[in-house]
């Protein structure tokens, strides 16, 4: 009888995520599972809090990750800090601030948008003056590390405006942990949420997220009940928090967090230096053969991700169709552009374990190929020497 196995295809994953993952993370995953309250699961749990709080640059006793996706963290942070009628002043220069704006909608907040262009930092000036315009602001929300378009903002700057003005910050670092320095403590922010299937190479489905003293103690002064049940950090807390009198909430994904724990064990082996240093260095290599190709970045070199590349896509050329030969013939999976960059740009990740020579290498060969083969108006044989020289020097 043939079997219904599943056997995923081999890829290299280098869109806007979830990248590759170590074999040790998929062989933590694939340990027998014991019961979420078994001693020896509490001892997990508190090593992975731990863990976070060095991947975070934080102290905050409230750090924990998520039963959810990216998308559940940032859930939890606004359900749990914004109550009807609450101002919230949300950056929105991409599709992920976008959803900040419908997060903090249907908590029954007023949404003050700051826009600035797709492919663009937010502007701290914008900021600034938006705080200066509603005083009583109860927070600033903003994207770190813009995946939508591969544009840094700056947190530092951004977190200190908010905490000026008494607002409190809210922070998306999904794609940026691990990859750039993330600093929670030094940034003074508030409440961040992050994704396992980014920089930490780890599979899809879990959000760490981490709250100041301050933001707890936002949760605490409600005046209405938190309308989640399953985000409700009132809750959650007596199960991430109680130690070995842990009560249950919810039964944690075990297995899944194995392979966080292995993934954060291993970013600890390379060192967090190490690891953004080695982003910045892939992403050097993969612009220099982008470029030596003739292919143009939109995003101006001073504000470019390096775990997340966007590339423009060539005149004539139907960008579809080269992400398709890419998968279909090297295994290759790059990105598509999202919203206002649908169509005019492709997506480039180098998160976690796909920020590899090996990766960079094959992309360049692969876009190369293609490319070559529909004509487009790009210069062949370039690419990997030059992405070569910044690798091996
Ligand atoms: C991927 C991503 C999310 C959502 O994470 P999911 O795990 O897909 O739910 C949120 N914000 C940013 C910036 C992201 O890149």
């Amino acid at each position: 009888m043939k079997s219904a196995s599943f056997h995923p295809p081999k890829r290299l994953l280098m869109g806007p995520g979830p990248s590759d993952l170590h074999p040790r993370v998929l062989a933590a995953m694939a340990q027998p599972t014991i019961g979420h309250l078994d001693p020896a699961f509490i001892d997990l749990m508190d090593d992975i809090k731990r863990r976070l709080q060095a991947a975070f640059g934080t102290a905050n006793e409230l750090t924990m990750p998520i039963s959810g996706p990216g998308s559940a963290g940032m859930e939890a942070c606004f359900v749990n800090l914004v109550e009807p009628g609450d101002v919230v002043v949300v950056c929105v220069n991409g599709v992920f601030g976008g959803r900040m704006k419908e997060n903090v909608e249907r908590m029954g907040g007023h949404a003050v948008l700051v826009e600035d262009a797709w492919g663009s930092p937010v502007d701290p000036a914008k900021v600034e003056a938006a705080l200066a315009a509603h005083p009583g602001a109860k927070a600033l929300a903003f994207v770190h590390a813009e995946t939508s378009t591969g544009v840094q903002s700056d947190a530092a700057a951004l977190c200190a405006l908010a905490a000026k003005h008494g607002a409190l910050s809210i922070v998306d670092t999904v794609t940026s942990l691990g990859g750039i320095p993330v600093a929670v403590d030094a940034w003074g922010a508030d409440a961040v949420y992050s994704g396992t299937q980014k920089c930490l190479s780890c599979a899809p489905g879990l959000s760490p997220i981490t709250f100041s003293p301050r933001a707890v103690e936002a949760v605490k002064a409600r005046k209405t009940k938190c309308p989640s049940w399953f985000l409700d950090f009132s809750l959650l807390l007596g199960y991430w928090g109680g130690g070995a009198k842990r009560a249950y909430h919810h039964t944690a994904p075990v297995n899944a967090l194995y392979g966080l724990h292995e993934s954060l064990v291993l970013l600890e082996e390379e060192g967090l230096e190490q690891s953004w240093a080695r982003h910045a260095l892939q992403h050097r290599a993969l612009v220099a053969g982008l470029e030596a190709m003739g292919l143009g970045l939109p995003v101006a070199p001073a504000h470019r991700l390096p775990q997340l590349n966007a590339v423009t896509v060539p005149d004539s050329i139907d960008e579809a169709a080269v992400r398709a030969q890419l998968l279909s013939r090297f295994g290759l999976e790059i990105g598509a552009g999202l919203g206002a960059l649908a169509g005019k740009v492709w997506r480039i990740g180098l998160m976690g374990q796909s920020a590899s020579p090996a990766h960079v290498m094959a992309c360049l060969t692969g876009l190369e190929t293609v490319l070559a083969e529909m004509q487009a108006p790009i210069a062949t044989g370039r690419a990997t020497g030059a992405a070569s020289q910044i690798l091996f020097g």
